[in-house]
């Protein structure tokens, strides 16, 4: 066996399986067959327990707390913090901020430091951005007369780092991306591009909704600003997204939002910020689901990653081959490194249609735009259908669903 066969076969999926309760459900007379990961990740048990242990063993309100209960919880909500600083090489847990999801995080970049940024100064984003990563700045377009530049992306679903090299100005502030597509799976090239922002004085964040999921993440090493994932896409629950600010960013930063727990002191007439990073965190955060981050955090670094990576290359290469005996098939996506997405459109058949279809058979893949407009519009497509796979899908779910896709193309062609 070569080291590749080898490590595939090492990988236990049926183990893996066996701790998501859900992957044993029925869906319309069928084993359930869910290919829509980069949509939202099952829950392992593990997890689940996690949470639930909260609210049935230690639950109450985090940090000023001089209860048991209470010290408990803020306890359990720290410990968090210190395993996504770990999870992503992070320096300090001090350096990692709580929000709700994904879309806070950029949010709250965003909108602390979009405070800094006057009109005429510019940020650049790509084509192939999450909704996620492109509203939060449109509104500082909209509002201070930010311009927003665009990397664009090639047929094969690259970066032009040419193009890219040739956007900055000297009043380049900012660059948003994508780490990973959550269309293409394309994977860019962080180093690179952190090289060439900082080369321009420029700051960096990466989105790394799906890239934290697939890879492992340093953020020492890459040296970005910013870096921010959610927990929902990580085997954890929804409500739980994370932040990380390099250096001393959270502390020049103006707080995102104001309220409780984010202060040291207030009176009629001011205000002293509490120390990053609950300056950040105001009002109650979604206390057992940040700690079921946590236990969503444990769980992946339980497993093999690189056996994991190889799996879903392999899940993938095998779905690839059989969308390319497909008539009329356009596969979206094939940059050198990517993760394991496949979109595609068939000629002929609606993508909504198709999903549709293929949910009777049991198979769960998402339709549609993703969630980045911007994209479609690049490659001159309302939508496509997309089957994103994690470590825990076999290899007979990418045989059922070249299956379901073939019955459903048999009713609509
Ligand atoms: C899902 C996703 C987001 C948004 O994540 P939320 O948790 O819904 O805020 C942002 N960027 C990418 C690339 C995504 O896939």
């Amino acid at each position: 066996m070569t080291a590749l066969a080898e490590s595939v076969a090492a990988f236990d999926v049926e183990t893996l399986r066996a701790q998501f309760p859900i992957l044993s459900r029925q869906v319309n007379g069928h084993p359930l067959v869910y290919l829509d990961n980069a949509a939202s990740a099952q829950k392992p048990e593990a997890v689940i327990d996690a949470v639930a242990n909260v609210w049935r063993t230690s639950y109450a309100n985090v940090h000023r707390g001089l209860h048991t209960l209470a010290n408990e919880a803020t306890e359990a909500f720290e410990a968090a913090r210190g395993k996504v600083a770990d999870f992503l090489n992070a320096p300090s847990a001090d350096q990692i901020v709580f929000t709700k999801s994904a879309t806070e995080a950029i949010n709250l970049v965003a909108s602390s430091f979009g405070a800094t940024l006057k009109e005429g100064d510019e940020v650049i984003l790509s084509q192939m951005e999450h909704h996620s990563n492109i509203v939060p700045w449109h509104f500082l377009r909209e509002r201070k007369g930010v311009v927003i530049k665009w990397i664009p992306v090639d047929d094969d679903g690259a970066l032009d780092m040419d193009a890219y090299q040739a956007l900055f100005t000297e009043r380049t502030k900012m660059v948003s991306l994508v780490h990973m597509s959550n269309v293409l799976g394309t994977v860019n090239p962080a180093r690179a591009l952190v090289r060439i922002a900082h080369a321009h004085g420029a700051a960096i964040l990466f989105d790394g909704t799906q890239a934290a999921v697939h890879m492992p993440v340093d953020v020492a090493d890459l040296g970005c600003d910013f870096y921010i994932f959610t927990g929902h896409k990580l085997y954890g629950p929804n409500g739980a997204g994370a932040l990380y600010a390099a250096g001393d960013w959270l502390d020049r930063l103006q707080p995102y939002q104001g309220g409780g727990e984010m202060i040291a002191e207030v009176s009629e007439d001011g205000v002293v910020y509490a120390d990053a990073p609950h300056k950040f965190e105001a009002g109650t955060p979604a206390i057992a689901d940040v700690i079921g981050l946590g236990a969503a955090i444990d769980w992946v670094n339980g497993l093999d990653r690189v056996a994991a990576l190889e799996h879903e290359r392999a899940l993938l290469d095998r779905a690839e081959a059989g969308l390319a005996e497909i008539r009329g098939l356009r596969l979206f996506g094939r940059a050198q490194d990517k993760g394991a997405i496949a979109s595609f459109l068939i000629e002929g058949a609606h993508p909504h249609d198709l999903a549709q279809l293929m949910d009777k058979y049991g198979v769960a893949v998402r339709a549609g735009h993703h969630c980045a407009h911007p994209l479609m519009k690049r490659y001159g497509v309302p939508g496509t259908v997309r089957a994103s796979f994690a470590p825990y899908n076999s290899f007979d779910e990418v045989d059922a669903f070249l299956k379901a896709l073939h019955k459903a193309m048999s009713f609509l062609i």
